[in-house]
């Protein structure tokens, strides 16, 4: 039996709100880190054990403030889909 793993920010469970540490603004998320790189790319070996299983439980999510261009990514921690 295999446990799906949902991301409740993807899912529009949980909402975040990221300040750009530059000036201040509002960040925009811009999705999953995912849809951008190639699942393999190096990031995902930065903050954690193996690649593979960090793209399982966890989701990297790009924000991007508006105001000035700063990116900044956050790692939402997946939950067991009902
Ligand atoms: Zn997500
Ligand atoms: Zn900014």
């Amino acid at each position: 039996m295999e446990f799906q793993f949902n991301c409740p920010l993807c899912n529009g469970l949980i909402s975040v709100r990221e300040t750009c540490p530059e000036c201040g603004s509002l960040m925009e998320d811009w999705g999953r880190v995912q849809d951008y790189l190639d699942p393999y790319h190096p990031y995902l070996d930065m903050n954690t054990t193996a690649p593979g299983e960090q793209r399982e439980k966890k989701c990297v999510h790009l924000f991007k403030c508006p105001q000035c261009g700063r990116d900044t990514r956050l790692v939402v921690n997946q939950v067991i889909a009902p």
